[in-house]
């Protein structure tokens, strides 16, 4: 079901997964969603995409949500749950296997090791001797092509690519690229301002919305803190909460990083009044980098 008549067009969301802590990444997500969403005079909503049992840290959820509040973010609607969305991830598989669009794959991962995309080896029936295990959804040869607020125009031939991807992992749990397209349709987001590490998830998910005859909203991946040596910080300060820092210095952090220049030593409240007021997607550089040893 989807939602509708709020008075206000733009939808924006932050959609968490409880594996850790909130941590400077996250928050680079969280701010750059708020604010532009804020500065639309739109409603921002916080989403727990807790489908993974196995990765989820318990009581990080609530953590998140904790220092989210502490740093003056709230949802402005209830907060979806995926774990209490199943019935809606199983209706949307339904309909794609029942239109032919989804299928069973009796593939195990030893059996399509070493094949960077799926070959497509049970789209017409899974082989003699092989079990249902996941469902995938199919995709065509060509190209799907979006526009990214920051990124530009971007293609992908999913074929050439992914192939046939995962909507039902082996475990039985929806996959993480139905979710999301499930729930941001459900929540009626017109825009998803997001991190660059789930770009390439992007055009599968546009996929899967033209499959489900779902509007597609628009796309605007910022840059993720890299450390020194180029991982992800997250993965290395993911235990390492930005939460330790004061919250104006935290956030003036963030701003900084997301290209606003904003005045330094305000408080958090003046901090959030300037940036709101002076908030500026084009500001937001492509690519940066965020040297962790000595935070600015
Ligand atoms: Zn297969």
């Amino acid at each position: 079901m989807l939602r509708t008549g709020t008075c206000s067009p733009y939808v924006g969301r932050f959609a968490p997964s409880p594996t850790g802590e909130l941590h400077f990444g996250s928050l680079i997500s969280a701010v750059a969603s708020y604010l532009q969403a804020k500065s639309a005079d739109g409603e921002w909503l916080i989403r727990i995409e807790d489908i993974d049992p196995p990765r989820e840290v318990p009581g990080s959820a609530r953590r998140i949500l904790r220092d989210l509040r502490l740093f003056g973010m709230q949802s402005e609607r209830p907060l979806v749950y995926q774990s209490e969305r199943t019935a809606a991830y199983h209706q949307a598989r339904d309909r794609l296997i029942e239109s032919g669009k989804a299928f069973w794959c009796g593939c195990s991962r030893a059996d399509l090791a070493g094949s960077g995309r799926y070959p497509g080896t049970c789209r017409n029936g899974i082989p003699k001797g092989k079990l249902p295990r996941s469902i995938r959804i199919r995709v065509d040869d060509r190209i799907v092509s979006f526009s990214d607020r920051l990124q530009g125009k971007l293609e992908e031939n999913l074929q050439q690519t992914v192939g046939d991807f995962v909507i039902q992992r082996a475990d039985g749990l929806p996959a993480y690229q139905l979710a999301v397209v499930v729930d941001d349709a459900y929540q009626g987001v017109t825009e998803v301002v997001r991190g660059m590490d789930l770009l390439e998830s992007t055009a599968r998910q546009i996929h899967l919305q033209r499959c489900l005859g779902l509007p597609t909203p628009v796309y605007a991946h910022h840059p993720i803190a890299l450390g020194d040596d180029g991982r992800k910080l997250s993965k290395r300060y993911g235990s390492d909460p930005i939460t330790a820092l004061p919250h104006a210095s935290a956030l003036e952090m963030v701003l900084r990083f997301l290209g606003q220049s904003c005045p330094s030593g305000l408080s958090q409240g003046d901090l959030w009044l300037w940036a709101v007021e002076n908030w500026k997607l084009s500001n937001i550089p492509p690519a940066s980098r965020y040297n962790a040893s000595t935070p600015q």
